[in-house]
């Protein structure tokens, strides 16, 4: 098969469809892989080691769209790409469809076959091309709390891990799903003394059995949460309610009695955030202050370490691309009904219900 991977366009958009690495991979088993002239050239991903692992280099989108069978991408493909869409492609990507009725008219018109990672399932129920970015944003959050704690960026000028001597800071970690425990794992290596809290036992068990006594875990409730909230120096929100909304868990009034100069990290902004006072950042300018506390509320956090999530996607999604190339797209999704959970646009019509209800459109 024929695959594209285009430059993406969106504004501070870093990273790529596929790397060299998966180059070969396709290469490798019969397959044809075309790059858009320096798409991965900002992350170390240059033209010349795509070449090496086997691609050709196209200069235009137009064209690398007009000889692709297959657009491998990064983002939502926007107006411009969208018009570059023919019946003949399958285009596989984050869509995020539901609340876009501009694209999702475009994809219907363009006839094309359109999978999105984003509901891509696995057999366990999860979403296996979401996590990776959730690994990337949990692990970043500790960074980025630890830096918003500093003075110089309003934090109360703590140090996580503490020195000898001097005791550690408190991490309060709310959700303890792919980005929670990624969090955790970062905030056990800092020193911090970390408390986790869940409404799932079965998940704050298998974090137990993990750390043991280095973490506390704490089943999740208005009182609980209250408590460890106003003793923490830093607070990761992370919760997720599959299908709605976050809940906003820490009130404003909450967040008035906490200890000035402490730091919330709202992961879950992309979904609406869970403190009360959150509302989206971006890199350029990644935190406010909101009654002495430091809110960073990044509703991109993977894209500023676009270098490892590239590689972290890219793992996940090669073995999809790879049956998508193989056996075409039909067969593929006939064969792997959690990829069939990706389709949510094929020739013309809207195949993914809850983006069909949320538009008023046929299902
Ligand atoms: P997940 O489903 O793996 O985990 C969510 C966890 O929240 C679950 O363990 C669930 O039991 C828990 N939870 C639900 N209600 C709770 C409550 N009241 N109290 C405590 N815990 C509760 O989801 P995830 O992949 O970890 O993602 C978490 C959030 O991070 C999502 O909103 C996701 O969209 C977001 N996210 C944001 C970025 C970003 O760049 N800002 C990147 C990746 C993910």
């Amino acid at each position: 098969m024929k695959i594209g991977v285009p430059k993406e366009i969106k504004n501070h958009e870093y990273r790529v469809g596929l790397t060299p690495m998966a180059v070969v991979e396709l290469s490798h088993r019969g397959h044809q892989v075309a790059i858009q002239t320096m798409a991965g050239d900002s992350i170390g991903f240059s033209d010349a080691q795509y070449r090496e692992a086997g691609a050709q280099i196209i200069d235009s989108a137009a064209d690398l769209f007009a000889w692709a069978e297959m657009i491998v991408k990064v983002k939502e493909p926007l107006a411009a790409e969208r018009a570059l869409l023919t019946p003949n492609h399958t285009l596989f990507t984050y869509l995020h469809l539901a609340p876009d009725t501009a694209q999702t008219q475009d994809l219907i018109k363009s006839g094309a076959v359109c999978i999105a990672y984003e509901t891509v399932t696995n057999a366990l129920g999860q979403l296996p091309l979401l996590a990776p970015m959730s690994e990337v944003a949990g692990r970043m959050s500790i960074q980025a709390g630890a830096h918003s704690l500093e003075k110089a960026q309003g934090g109360m000028g703590l140090l996580l891990g503490g020195v000898p001597g001097v005791e550690p800071a408190t991490v309060v970690v709310i959700g303890a799903g792919v980005v929670g425990q990624n969090a955790v794992a970062m905030a056990v290596g800092t020193g911090a003394d970390i408390v986790v809290l869940d409404k799932s036992l079965e998940t704050l068990r298998l974090l137990d059995k993990q750390y043991g006594n280095r973490i506390k875990t704490v089943y999740s409730s208005k009182d609980s949460l209250e408590r460890h909230v106003l003793s923490a120096d830093l607070v990761i929100g992370a919760v997720l309610v599959p299908g709605a909304a976050a809940p906003k868990l820490v009130t404003r009034d909450l967040i008035s009695r906490m200890k000035k100069g402490a730091v919330v990290v709202d992961v879950a902004i992309d979904q609406g955030g869970c403190f009360e006072t959150s509302k989206a950042t971006t890199h350029a300018e990644p935190t406010y202050v909101v009654d002495g506390v430091v809110h960073y509320c990044v509703a991109n956090m993977p894209g500023a370490v676009a270098r490892t999530s590239t590689m972290a996607l890219t793992n996940a999604t090669l073995p999809f691309v790879l049956a998508l190339a193989n056996k075409g797209a039909k067969q593929a999704m006939l064969d792997d009904a959690h990829l069939l959970n990706g389709l949510n646009v094929c020739r013309g019509q809207v195949t993914y219900k809850s983006v069909a209800d949320d538009q008023g459109l046929a299902f």
